[in-house]
C-alpha cells in the first residue's frame, strides 16, 4: 500500500484516505490554485500507528522520497542552514474537528537555520518570531509542555517592553524569548528542543497521530457521532509567511454568510500574522472587505478564487489564506459549516443559481436543522434591558445564569440549572463547559473564532466578540457601561441578532412554526426568506417521499395541530389518557368491583365518555386513519400511590375514623402490586382478564364511528391491540371485537369498516409475526417497548444509572431509545415486516414511539419498507423532511 500522496496526486473524493484537509488541498492544487506544495500521509498509516504503537515499516522511506521531491521543487532543503525549507505538519481527519487536533508550523528552524532565514528574508524580527512560535507550538503539542508557561513568558516580555501586542517586540527581544522558551522545554520536557529538522518533523507527525485520541477529540467525536476508528491524516505543507511585515497577513473567509446564507464578502483578516493568530483573538482583525484597501491585487484574486471554489464545490466554502509580501496562498478550504437557517437558504439559492437540483438541495439540509429552526425566539416587543451587542455567531435564544468557567458550567448544569458560559474567548479546554451551557457569550473573536465555530457545529446559541463587555473570569463578573453582572445573575443572549440582555427575556414561536401552523404564508411578498426556503424544500420532500407520516395524538387539539403540521393520520391514540382526571373515580369503581354487576355499571358509565372523545378525534382527523390503542398500562397506575394511601388509612385508623372505600382501595393496590409492572398485567392481558373492558372500548369506537358517518363524516378508525405475544391472544380479542362491531352495525344501520391490528412490541410477537399476521390487518411496531424487551433495559431506570458509562465506553454512540438499534431491534422489525407481509401481502406496517421522529431511524424505516412512521406533532415536519431525504 501507498502511505504518502503528493498534493498533486489526490482529489476531493479521497477524504477517507487523505482526510478532509488533505483531499481539498489536493483538489485546489489540481484546480491550479496557489497552494504551497506538500504531501499527505494517509489515515491508513495513522491506523497502523495507533493499533501497533509504531508507524508502518514502509512509511519512513516513503516520507523521505516525498520530502526529497519537495526539496527539489523548492530548491532548498528542510532546515538547510543558509536558506531553510520550512514546513507545517498539520492534522486533518475525514470530518473537520475544529480546534481538536494539533498543527505545528515552521518546522525546520533551528539555532543555525534561524540565521539563514533572517538573512534570506532580510528580516531578523520575522526569523526570530517564527522560531519562537515553533518552539512554543512544538513544546506544547509534541512535547506536552503546559502552553501557559510560554504564554506567560511572552506576556512578561511584552510587559517589560511596555507594549501590548506581540508585533511590537523586536528581534533582540524575540531572540531572548527563544532562549527562555528553550529553557522551559528543557525543564518541563526533560530534553532539549530538537535541532535536527527531520527529527522535528517525525516527532510532529507522531504527535498528530496521537492527537486523534486526546480526551478533547474523543468528546467531540461522541458529540458529533463521528466513529472513533477513522484516524487522522497528516499534511506536510511548505510554509508561507504572513508574518513578514505589513504587506503580509493571514485570514479566513466564507464564500457566503454562514449565519444567514447571504452572498457577500465575509471573513476576517489580520496583517503581519501567522496561523492561528486570526482566530485566537489575540489582536483585532479587520473585516475582509478592508483587504481591498490594503492589497487590491490579492483581494481581487481572492474574490476570483472564492467564485471558482463555489462553482466547483457547488456549496458554501470556508477558506484559510495567507498573503506573503503581496503573494496570495491558499492554505485550506472545505465545504463550510453553517447555521440551520443558512442551510435551508443556501440550498434554495444554489437551486436558483442552477448549481444544484432540488434532489441535491434536499440532501443539503436535515431534520436536526429543521428541529432547531422550530425553537422559540426572543419576543421583540418585550421590555428588556440590553447590556450590549456582539456578533450573531450561532442562532437561538438562550437564557441562563452567568458562569465564567467551564467547571462551574458543568457543575451547575448537573444540578439542573440553565447556564450561559461567559468567557473572554474560548479554547478547546472549554468544550465540556460549552456542551453543558445553554449558550455561549464571548467578548472577543469574530465569526470564525473557536467559540463561534464550535457552537455552530453543536447547534448551540452563541454571541461572540461583544467588545463592550469586560469579562473578568478571575473575579467571576462582567462589567458593561456601569452594570455589573455577577456569577449566578440571569442573562439572555440572542444568537440571531447578537444582542445580550440582563434578566430573562420572554420567548415567542419561531417563524418556521408560525408557517407550519398556517399563521404565516410562504407565498406572501413580505414572507421571511427562511420560511420561503423551508416551504420549497418541504414541498419537494413531500413530493418524493414514500413513507407517510402520522402523529401520536390523544385529543382533538393535538390532532388538529398535527394536521396543520402535515400529519396524514394518527398512528397512536393512547386511550389511557382518557381515563385520567375526574374519570379516575370511575376507573376505581371498575377496579374495585366485586360483582359482575358493579363492573358492568362502571363500564357503562365510562362508555359515553370514551365515545365522546372518539367522536371529537375522528372529526378532527376526518378522512384520515386514526389508530386507537386499547388500554395498555397496568391498572394500578390509575390508583393512588401506595405509600400515600397507606399513610391515609393509618391516620384514619388512629383517629378511629373508618373509611371503607380507602380500605378497599388499599387492598386493591396491594393485590395489584407487581414487582415488574412493565412485564405484568397490562396490554392485551388486561383485555383478556377484565371482562368487558376492551369490548367497552371497541363499542365506544364503533358507536363514535357510526355517529360520524351519520353526520356525513369520513371516520377511518383502526383498532390496535397492545402487547400481544402470541396469535391466540389476538384471536380471542378479535372475535369479541367483531361481535361488538356487528352489534353496533345492526343497531345503527351503519356499515363500519374498522381495521383491527396489533402492536409488535415483544420479541415473541416479532419472532412469530407470520402467525400473528393471520389475525392482524396491520402491525405497528412499538419500538420503545421492543427496545426495552430486546435489550432487557428498563427505560425508566437505565438512562440515569448506567447509560452514561455505556456512552463513555463507546458501547453505543447514542442511546437505543433515541435512535433505533439497527442490528438488534431493527433486525426484528425488518424480519417481522417481511414475515407479516408473506402471510398477508396487504398488511399495513407502521411504527409508533419516539423513533418515528428520529432522523436516522426514519431512514431505517424507509429502507425496511414500512408504510408510515408516527411521531409527536412537533416532530412531524422533521419526519416528513427525513422521509423525503431517505427516498431521494
Ligand atoms: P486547523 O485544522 O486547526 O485549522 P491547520 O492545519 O489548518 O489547523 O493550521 C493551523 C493554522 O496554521 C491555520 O491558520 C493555517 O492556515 C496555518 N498554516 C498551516 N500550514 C501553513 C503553512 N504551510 N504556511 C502558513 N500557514 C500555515
Ligand atoms: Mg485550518
Ligand atoms: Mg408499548
Amino acid at each position: 500500500v501507498k502511505f504518502v500522496y503528493d498534493f498533486t496526486e489526490g482529489n476531493k473524493d479521497l477524504k477517507d484516505l487523505l482526510g478532509g484537509k488533505g483531499a481539498n488541498l489536493a483538489e485546489m492544487t489540481n484546480l491550479g490554485l496557489p497552494v504551497p506544495p506538500g504531501f499527505t500521509i494517509t489515515t491508513e498509516a495513522c491506523k497502523v500507528y495507533l493499533d501497533s504503537g509504531d508507524e508502518p515499516a514502509a512509511l519512513r522511506d516513503e516520507v523521505t522520497a516525498h520530502l526529497d521531491a519537495l526539496e527539489a521543487k523548492m530548491g532548498k532543503k528542510l532546515g538547510q542552514a543558509d536558506d531553510p525549507l520550512l514546513v507545517s505538519v498539520r492534522s486533518g481527519a475525514k470530518f473537520s474537528m475544529p480546534g481538536m487536533m494539533d498543527t505545528v508550523l515552521n518546522i525546520g528552524l533551528s539555532d543555525k537555520s534561524v540565521q539563514g532565514l533572517a538573512k534570506q528574508s532580510g528580516d531578523d524580527r520575522f526569523a526570530w518570531d517564527s522560531y519562537r512560535r515553533l518552539i512554543q507550538m512544538f513544546g506544547k503539542t509534541v512535547l506536552g509542555v503546559d502552553g501557559e508557561l510560554f504564554e506567560d513568558a511572552l506576556e512578561k516580555a511584552k510587559q517589560a517592553k511596555k507594549v501590548t501586542v506581540d508585533t511590537d517586540l523586536d528581534a533582540a527581544e524575540l531572540k531572548k524569548l527563544v532562549t527562555k522558551f528553550k529553557k522551559i522545554v528543557k525543564t518541563e520536557a526533560g530534553r532539549d528542543f530538537p535541532q535536527d529538522s527531520r527529527e522535528q518533523m517525525d516527532l510532529a507527525i507522531h504527535a498528530v497521530f496521537d492527537s486523534w485520541n486526546t480526551d478533547r477529540a474523543k468528546l467531540y467525536r461522541r458529540q458529533e457521532r463521528i466513529p472513533g476508528d477513522l484516524g487522522t491524516a497528516v499534511n506536510v505543507c511548505s510554509m508561507v509567511f504572513g508574518n513578514l511585515g505589513p504587506d503580509s497577513g493571514t485570514g479566513v473567509a466564507f464564500t457566503r454568510d454562514p449565519a444567514s446564507g447571504q452572498q457577500g464578502v465575509y471573513g476576517d483578516y489580520l496583517q503581519n500574522a501567522q496561523g492561528e493568530d486570526v482566530v485566537a483573538g489575540i489582536r483585532n482583525t479587520v473585516p475582509l472587505a478592508e483587504l481591498e484597501q490594503l492589497d487590491k491585487k490579492s483581494y481581487d484574486q481572492l474574490m476570483q478564487i472564492m467564485e471558482t471554489l463555489e462553482t466547483h464545490y457547488k456549496d458554501l466554502c470556508d477558506i484559510e489564506f495567507t498573503i506573503e509580501r503581496g503573494q496570495l496562498w491558499m492554505l485550506q478550504t472545505r465545504v463550510g459549516k453553517r447555521t440551520a437557517g443558512a442551510a435551508f437558504r443556501i440550498a434554495t439559492q444554489l437551486v436558483d443559481q442552477g448549481l444544484i437540483d432540488e434532489a441535491e438541495a434536499l440532501q443539503r439540509v436535515n431534520g436536526a436543522q429543521l428541529a432547531q429552526l422550530m425553537f422559540p425566539r426572543f419576543d421583540e416587543d418585550a421590555k428588556v434591558e440590553q447590556l450590549g451587542r456582539g456578533i450573531a455567531a450561532s442562532p437561538g435564544a438562550a437564557v441562563g445564569k452567568a458562569v465564567f468557567d467551564s467547571y462551574t458550567a458543568i457543575k451547575w448544569s448537573r444540578s439542573g440549572e440553565k447556564v450561559i458560559l461567559i468567557r473572554r474567548e474560548t479554547n478547546p479546554d472549554d468544550l465540556d463547559g460549552m456542551i453543558a451551557a445553554e449558550g455561549i457569550l464571548t467578548s472577543r473573536g469574530g465569526k470564525t473564532s473557536h467559540a463561534a465555530v464550535v457552537a455552530r457545529g453543536m447547534g448551540k446559541t452563541c454571541v461572540c466578540g461583544a467588545e463592550d463587555l469586560e469579562v473578568d473570569t478571575k473575579r467571576r463578573r462582567l462589567t458593561v457601561n456601569g452594570h455589573v453582572v455577577e456569577e449566578g445573575d440571569v442573562v439572555s443572549i440572542d444568537g440571531s441578532t447578537g444582542k445580550v440582555y440582563l434578566g430573562e427575556v420572554p420567548v415567542v414561536p419561531s417563524p418556521v412554526v408560525e408557517y407550519f401552523e398556517g399563521r404565516m404564508h410562504a407565498g406572501a411578498d413580505d414572507a421571511d426568506e427562511l420560511v420561503k426556503a423551508v416551504h420549497r424544500i418541504m414541498a419537494y420532500a413531500d413530493r418524493v417521499r414514500r413513507l407517510r407520516v402520522r402523529a401520536n395524538a390523544d385529543n382533538a387539539e393535538d390532532a388538529l395541530r398535527a394536521r396543520r403540521f402535515g400529519a396524514q393520520g394518527i398512528g397512536l391514540c393512547r386511550t389511557e389518557h382518557m381515563f385520567l382526571g375526574e374519570r379516575r373515580e370511575l376507573v376505581e369503581h371498575l377496579i374495585l368491583a366485586d360483582t359482575d354487576e358493579e363492573r358492568e355499571n362502571a363500564l357503562k358509565e365510562l362508555l359515553p365518555l370514551q365515545k365522546k372523545d372518539f367522536i371529537e378525534l375522528f372529526e378532527a382527523m376526518d378522512g384520515l386513519p386514526v389508530t386507537v390503542r386499547l388500554l395498555d398500562p397496568p391498572l394500578h397506575e390509575f390508583l393512588p400511590d401506595i405509600t400515600e394511601l397507606s399513610v391515609r388509612v393509618a391516620l384514619a385508623e388512629s383517629r378511629k375514623d373508618h373509611n371503607e372505600n380507602d380500605l378497599r382501595l388499599l387492598q386493591a393496590v396491594h393485590r395489584l402490586h407487581e414487582q415488574n409492572p412493565m412485564l405484568g398485567l397490562r396490554g392485551v392481558r388486561l383485555g383478556l382478564v377484565i371482562p368487558g373492558l376492551f369490548t367497552m372500548q371497541v363499542r365506544a369506537i364503533a358507536e363514535a364511528a357510526a355517529e360520524r358517518k351519520n353526520a356525513k363524516g369520513d371516520p377511518r378508525a383502526e383498532i390496535m391491540i397492545p402487547l400481544v405475544g402470541t396469535v391466540q391472544e389476538l384471536e380471542i380479542v378479535r372475535e369479541e371485537a367483531e361481535q361488538v362491531i356487528a352489534d353496533v352495525e345492526r343497531a345503527t344501520g351503519v356499515h363500519l369498516k374498522l381495521a383491527l391490528g396489533t402492536m409488535i412490541e415483544l420479541p415473541r410477537a416479532a419472532l412469530t409475526a407470520g402467525q400473528i399476521a393471520e389475525a392482524a390487518e396491520f402491525f405497528s411496531f412499538g419500538t420503545n417497548d421492543l427496545t426495552q424487551t430486546v435489550w432487557g433495559f428498563s427505560r425508566d431506570d437505565v438512562e440515569a444509572s448506567f447509560f452514561t458509562a455505556y456512552l463513555e465506553k463507546g458501547i453505543f454512540g447514542v442511546s437505543p431509545f433515541e435512535t433505533i438499534d439497527k442490528d438488534g431491534v431493527g433486525k426484528l422489525v425488518r424480519d417481522a415486516a417481511a414475515a407479516g407481509r408473506a402471510t398477508r401481502p396487504d398488511l399495513k406496517l407502521g411504527v409508533c414511539g419516539e423513533h418515528g421522529g428520529d432522523p436516522e431511524s426514519v431512514h431505517f424505516f424507509h429502507e425496511v419498507g414500512l408504510d408510515y412512521v408516527s411521531c409527536s406533532p412537533f416532530r412531524i415536519p422533521v419526519a416528513r423532511l427525513e422521509a423525503g431525504r431517505a427516498a431521494s
